[in-house]
């Protein structure tokens, strides 16, 4: 790990103020569970580490009258174990359990989670030098993608390993960024960018920004959640492929429904192709199954990654059901 120095303001106002002058490269910390391997590994070389933990006012959940508010420096446990999130945001909750193990929960945070950097092999590797950082070449395109995308790849084939950001996208969450110009909220959905749009990073986040809150806006007493997701391991693990699912559910009918996959592209995949082939129909197993199929003909695996076509299948089809039978 190369020598930095570590800046620690005290408040937002100091923080977004040291942001808007600061020279040279900085990253910001949070609970640094993903950003210590990067410096470890020497992926990132920042001259300047700026840590969020003397921010309270980026601590914890706040519940509003339209909107839950969870700032960014809360813990994935504490979401996990807020009884509002229990009691409206089912698939929120089954999200945040899913991801790491205890300690990691304990540790990483709500805003490091949906700012978390991508886990391809050879992005995370220092001896490849891949497009993502700089290089002029792709190398899962030919080499090894089991991991890889097989949706919105082709220059670069990372997916995105966040947990909770499917699962706030199918909530319709907002998000707020701040700087020394004053605070902006756009849609989770907006927040994420394509390697067609920017390659060397996976967000809109400018360097004088910081992202402060998330809002999760009131359920209306139909919507039901949920996520399911499906890892190699048994014990703690990134999702192959994921589906986070919300749905105003009346009978056996789903309306305004949100499927958002995550593990098949390097931003949360929603899926409005199969929302709109079982939008206000009578759903069962079979037609479910029938429309994930053919929603996912869009999908375009490499080489060794065909196999997330038919899991991405199963699992859309568990999650319409696990919609419907709540
Ligand atoms: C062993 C292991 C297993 C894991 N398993 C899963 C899993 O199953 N599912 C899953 O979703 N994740 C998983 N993760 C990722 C983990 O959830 C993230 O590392 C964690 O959420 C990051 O939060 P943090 O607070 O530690 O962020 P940090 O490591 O401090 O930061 C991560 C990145 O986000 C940026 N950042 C952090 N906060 C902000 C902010 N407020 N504004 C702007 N930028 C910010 C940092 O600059 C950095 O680039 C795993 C990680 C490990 C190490």
């Amino acid at each position: 790990m190369r020598k930095f120095s570590l800046v620690q303001p005290e408040n937002l106002k100091e923080l977004v103020a040291f942001l808007a002058k600061a020279d040279g490269q900085r990253v910001i910390l949070a609970g640094g569970t993903d950003l210590f391997s990067l410096l470890k590994d020497e992926i990132l070389n920042p001259e300047i580490i700026v840590d969020l933990s003397r921010l309270k006012e980026l601590f914890g959940l706040r519940q509003e009258k339209e909107a839950l508010r969870i700032g960014a420096l809360t813990t994935i446990s504490e979401l996990a174990s807020s009884p509002i999130v229990q009691k409206n945001f089912f698939g929120l909750k089954q999200a945040a359990q899913s991801i790491g193990s205890p300690q990691l929960r304990n540790v990483g945070t709500v805003g490091g989670n949906l700012c978390q950097r991508p886990r391809c092999w050879y992005f995370r590797d220092p001896l490849f030098q891949c497009r993502k950082k700089g290089g002029s070449r792709c190398f899962a395109l030919n080499g090894r993608n089991k991991y890889h995308a097989i949706f919105g790849g082709g220059i670069c084939n990372i997916v995105h390993p966040s947990d909770l950001a499917p699962s706030l996208i199918s909530l319709e969450a907002k998000i707020k960024i701040a700087s020394k110009d004053g605070e902006k909220e756009m849609l989770l959905a907006d927040f994420f960018t394509l390697p067609s749009v920017s390659l060397r990073q996976e967000n809109k986040l400018q360097p004088n920004e910081v992202l402060t809150e998330v809002i999760v806006p009131k359920p209306s007493s139909h919507l039901k959640s949920t996520y399911v997701k499906f890892t190699e391991r048994g014990s703690w693990d990134f999702a192959l492929v994921s589906v986070a699912a919300a749905a105003e559910v009346q009978g056996d009918i789903l309306k305004k429904p949100k499927f958002v996959l995550g593990g098949v592209a390097p931003i949360p995949w929603r899926l409005t192709v199969f929302e709109q082939m079982i939008e206000g129909k009578k759903i069962d197993e079979k037609m479910a199954a029938a429309a994930a199929l053919e929603a996912l003909k869009e999908a375009r695996p490499l080489s060794e990654n065909a196999y997330k076509v038919d899991l991405a299948s199963v699992l859309l089809t568990r999650a319409t059901m696990s919609l419907l039978s709540r």
